[in-house]
């Protein structure tokens, strides 16, 4: 590797960054993340900190697992690559979505797609849900309801369900025929509605009235995140996605989960759909499919959109629809060695009992830290808080404050991400409590320095 004063100087200068401002000024100089062990990232400079990020809400079993690492070696050595388009296959791909179906049958899912990664598997599953329609004889079932604050990822189909102006502005108009209900979110609705059972129900509502004036003849799919990640770690009443179920089972609207936070353990459950009890006809995944070791994602089908597709009636076609690396060799050799390990060491206790700690943790910061307007979680190991200038007000903080507080909790010892105004966190679940307990205590210290 060449030394640290080249990676300085060149970062940025060759390569464009996700999701920031581009440069490199100072400002801009991002954490060159060298090395990890455990749940603990390590940069340049030598500094540690607990990854309260898992990597992006992707890291499920730490860094440091060696089954994964070595099912990816082996499997560059027996076949690096080959395809899966229409003609051939290879036995990784076909051990992968065996060991995917362990996961999600219990909500009905029978069949599983492979993909690069989550902004994929939701076109996967946008796109289908459109042909899914047409192969029955409805071409006028087309738009997309999702909700605002969700986050699908960044094709223009998943970007523009996405319920985040941030990621619409510059880059519209999006796909026409998507539209946006409220979030669940007591601390902010149109309703003024702090009781969240309530909430669940009026925009189970809105929904109905949606479908009513859209027509339901014209709509495709309802896509969600059972818990909202990136938008805030919003979570509903635990009557919310059946409501929203019913609604979609009234009119032959297909019900989309997005997944790709929430599947492989991270809600206490093996996916956010078992949490709810509720079985949707499409999902998402990602992330935690390989603990972010290798790039893939899958969509999954219920038995009624396999039927569909298989049986093509009464029209006929096949899925004209896939990726270069769609069930990549190496990729579905990550899925199998880690899905393994995954069900091995079953965390969702931890998940469920270190998110807790984490959400009482941050609930003792608010009661500290006035700058903390509301906090969110304690459904396993995604734990959010907003923070606001004014707590009476609920006047956002300005992004400027979250990012100090987010380097000073940095230099304490934690890596929490900023979506301002909202400090994010999803550890791996491999996290102790003792790493819960110097997340607190940096996020303590970087509060102070708001
Ligand atoms: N859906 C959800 C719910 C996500 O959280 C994300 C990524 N954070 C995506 C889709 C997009 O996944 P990717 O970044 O792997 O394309």
């Amino acid at each position: 590797m060449k030394d640290d004063n080249f990676l300085r100087e060149n970062n940025a200068r060759h390569m464009w960054h996700p999701m920031g401002h581009q440069g490199n000024s100072d400002a801009n100089m991002p954490a060159i993340i060298a090395k990890a062990e455990g749940v603990v990232i390590e940069d340049l400079d030598g500094h540690k900190t607990v990854d309260a990020v898992g990597g992006l809400w992707c890291v499920n079993l730490g860094y440091s697992n060696n089954v994964i690492k070595d099912a990816i070696a082996k499997q560059l050595y027996d076949l690096p690559y080959y395809s899966a388009f229409s003609g051939t296959t290879n036995p990784p791909a076909i051990e992968a979505s065996y060991a995917v179906r362990e996961f999600f049958e219990p909500d009905g899912m029978v069949r599983s797609f492979f993909t690069s990664g989550g902004s994929d598997s939701v076109e996967t599953c946008l796109r289908l849900s459109r042909q899914y329609h047409r192969l029955l004889g409805e071409p006028t079932r087309t738009k997309f309801i999702s909700l605002k604050k969700g986050y699908h990822g960044t094709h223009f189909g998943g970007a523009s369900v996405n319920g985040n102006n941030r990621f619409r502005i510059g880059y519209e108009p999006m796909l026409p025929g998507c539209f946006h209900l409220p979030s669940p979110y007591p601390y902010r609705n149109p309703f003024n509605e702090t009781d969240p059972a309530q909430l669940a129900q009026n925009i189970a509502n809105a929904f109905e009235d949606e479908v009513q004036f859209q027509g339901a003849n014209t709509i495709a799919a309802f896509i969600m995140e059972p818990i909202q990640g990136a938008g805030g770690v919003i979570v509903p009443h635990e009557s919310f996605m059946g409501l929203m179920r019913d609604v979609c089972d009234r009119h032959g609207i297909l019900m989309i989960a997005d997944e790709v936070i929430t599947g492989f353990g991270r809600t206490g459950s093996w996916s956010g759909s078992t949490h709810y009890g509720v079985k949707p006809d499409m999902m998402s995944t990602a992330k935690g499919i390989t603990s972010g070791y290798f790039p893939v994602g899958a969509a999954l089908f219920n038995e009624k959109v396999a039927d569909v597709f298989e049986n093509s009636y009464p029209a006929v076609g096949g899925i004209y629809h896939g990726y270069t690396y769609s069930a990549h060799p190496v990729g579905a050799a990550a899925v199998t060695a880690c899905l393994a390990e995954t069900v091995r060491l079953d965390l969702r206790a931890n998940a469920a009992a270190r998110g807790k700690q984490l959400f009482e943790g941050c609930q003792a910061l608010a009661a500290k830290h006035d700058i903390i307007g509301d906090v969110r979680g304690g459904t396993g190991l995604m734990t959010g808080f907003e923070m606001v200038s004014d707590k009476t007000a609920k006047t956002p903080i300005d992004p400027a404050t979250v990012k100090r507080i987010q380097q000073a909790t940095y230099e304490a010892g934690a890596m929490v991400r900023m979506g301002p105004p909202n400090i994010l966190m999803s550890p791996p679940l491999t996290i102790s409590e003792g790493e819960v307990q110097t997340i607190l205590d940096a996020l303590d210290t970087g509060l102070s320095a708001a």
